[in-house]
């Protein structure tokens, strides 16, 4: 899941994304040669919006409530991305492996995608996040 730069804040450093209120930078560059561990692992939800589902089935030429049906489950209310087993655990249903690992839905991926890595849950765990990412830059 790679951020989109839109989402982020300008960086003294070229080509790495800060955002503010995280310790932390990321270099997208990095992704080139990961196999998509930030989209695959320990099983989670990837949550999608009735927007996001419009989008993601616009792209895949499918109907919406097919894309539901095939792709999605509902979540306490909500809907997120199937996973499938990996060698790791589980991954996306829409990552296909190789380095670097594609999302087949990239353009139109969800919002928690393209935000990855600054979430909430990240914040102050810079240190603990690099050990799984290797786009992290500077957690101290
Ligand atoms: S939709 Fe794409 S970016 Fe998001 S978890 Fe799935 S493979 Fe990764």
């Amino acid at each position: 899941m790679t951020m989109d730069r839109r989402d982020t804040d300008e960086s003294p450093h070229p080509g790495i994304l800060r955002k503010k209120g995280f310790e932390f930078g990321f270099d997208p560059e990095a992704c080139a040669a990961c196999a998509g561990r930030c989209c695959s692992g320990d099983p989670g939800r990837i949550w999608v919006s009735e927007g996001e589902i419009a989008k993601i089935s616009r792209f895949l030429g499918i109907h919406p409530v097919d894309l539901v049906h095939t792709c999605l489950y509902r979540v306490d209310g909500r809907l997120s991305i199937r996973e499938v087993p990996a060698d790791d655990g589980f991954r996306c249903l829409f990552l296909e492996s190789g380095r670097p690992a594609r999302c087949a839905v990239y353009p139109v991926r969800p919002r928690q995608c393209r935000t990855f890595p600054f979430w909430d849950r990240y914040r102050g765990r810079g240190r603990l996040l690099a050990e799984e990412c290797p786009g992290i830059r500077n957690p101290d």
